[in-house]
């Protein structure tokens, strides 16, 4: 039996009535992270929790993916790496995705993060803060393998083979670059950054390597290497575009009526009446707007569900509410309708709102109430 997210049940009055409901769902996380790991073969599979794990609150979900069985975490920042530290025992390893900025070497250090080097700059550092404690400081380095973001430079990593002395004080723990193209598994720079990145890690010193994010899983045994770095496929995002997504929903998000009135055949609709009531509607005003993150651009595009009827969005989004159009559907006020879920899932809330499912998650604002809820399906790990 296949685990289901139920809708959250009506309330009201006593938490304030917040706009919506965003339920996590940490069970389905679990299972992803297993999902992958299937995937990965022999490989380990890391927790990206860059941003908040991608808007779903790293506090619960960082110690989630461990009870699952991951131990490597990468963050962005070095202020992020330090709020992830208490949700984790000790042991865990966090990577600082960003790398460095001049001056935060000392904090990072004690603090046990490991930077990710991603220039010459940084490297010498790093190393010059572990020749200066006398003991060698780990780290990855990142290469740049064609994405031209973050990394050495083949010209640097030509410099290092040179004067390996540059390394004295770093303990390289992992080599690693990041795919560009990964989501679109037929690009050729798929294959031309894999060439890259095995013969630019070939320079570097032995050390575990690691290429794929959640998509470059998806691309081949020769792209696992040691470790994977996947972010939106645990969450339940599809990693290749175009493709059935083979992840489990993680997220749901209820959003709350607040008024539902009929307009007359010709009304205007919302800011700058950019919908027109074609014949006499009924509406519904909901309690979501850009300013919780459902983007704007899914005026007249998106919709909501309720009980499996599909709710267009009808007119702009505004800051605190969207209309939708209601039909006849039962709706009040108070009453939950679903804007991502089982019938508005996470891919098509994003192309509707012509983006990726990355941007819909990390966008979900601050006023909901969060609920974080664990299903198991049968066969799961008591
Ligand atoms: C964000 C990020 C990831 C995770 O990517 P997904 O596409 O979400 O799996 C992996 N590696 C690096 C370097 C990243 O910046």
């Amino acid at each position: 039996m296949n685990a289901t997210l139920l809708p959250p049940a009506v309330h009201g009055g006593s938490t304030g009535s917040p706009g919506g409901v965003l339920t996590v769902d940490l069970g389905a996380l679990a299972r992803n992270h297993r999902r992958l790991a299937e995937r990965a073969g022999g490989a380990a599979v890391a927790g990206v929790v860059k941003a908040d794990a991608y808007g779903l609150g790293v506090a619960a979900v960082a110690p989630a993916l461990h009870a699952a069985g991951c131990r490597t975490f990468f963050v962005a920042h070095l202020a992020e790496a330090l709020r992830l530290r208490p949700a984790l025992p000790g042991e865990a390893e966090i990577f600082v995705l960003n790398g460095l900025l001049p001056g935060d070497e000392p904090l990072c250090a004690a603090s046990g993060f490991r930077p990710v080097l991603n220039s010459g700059e940084q490297l010498d550092a790093w190393g010059a803060l572990g020749r200066a404690l006398g003991r060698a400081l780990p780290a990855a380095i990142q290469v740049d393998s064609g994405m031209s973001r973050l990394g050495l430079a083949p010209g640097e990593v030509a410099g290092l083979v040179g004067d390996p002395s540059r390394l004295d004080g770093i303990e390289t723990v992992l080599v690693m670059s990041h795919l560009a193209c990964a989501d679109e598994p037929d690009h050729p720079a798929n294959a031309a950054q894999l060439a890259a990145f095995e013969a630019l890690a070939a320079g570097l010193p032995a050390a575990r390597r690691s290429l794929a994010n959640s998509a470059g899983l998806f691309l081949g045994d020769r792209f696992r290497f040691d470790l994977a770095r996947p972010g939106i496929a645990l969450y339940g995002g599809a990693p290749t575009s175009g493709r059935p997504n083979p992840m489990e929903p993680v997220v749901r998000l209820d959003a709350r009526v607040i008024q539902v009135r009929e307009v007359p055949a010709g009304a205007g609709i919302g800011y700058g009446f950019a919908a027109v009531a074609e014949r006499p509607m009924r509406l519904a005003t909901l309690s979501v707007g850009y300013a919780d993150g459902w983007l704007r651009a899914s005026g007249n595009r998106g919709a909501a569900f309720f009980r499996g009827r599909r709710l267009p969005i009808t007119g702009r989004v505004s800051m605190d509410s969207i209309i939708v159009e209601a039909g006849d559907a039962p709706l009040g006020a108070g009453v939950l309708v679903e804007l991502i879920g089982p019938d508005a899932t996470l891919d098509a809330a994003a192309a509707a709102a012509g983006t990726i499912s990355y941007e819909i998650l990390t966008a979900l604002g601050h006023r909901y109430e969060r609920r974080y809820v664990t299903t198991t399906i049968e066969g799961d790990r008591p």
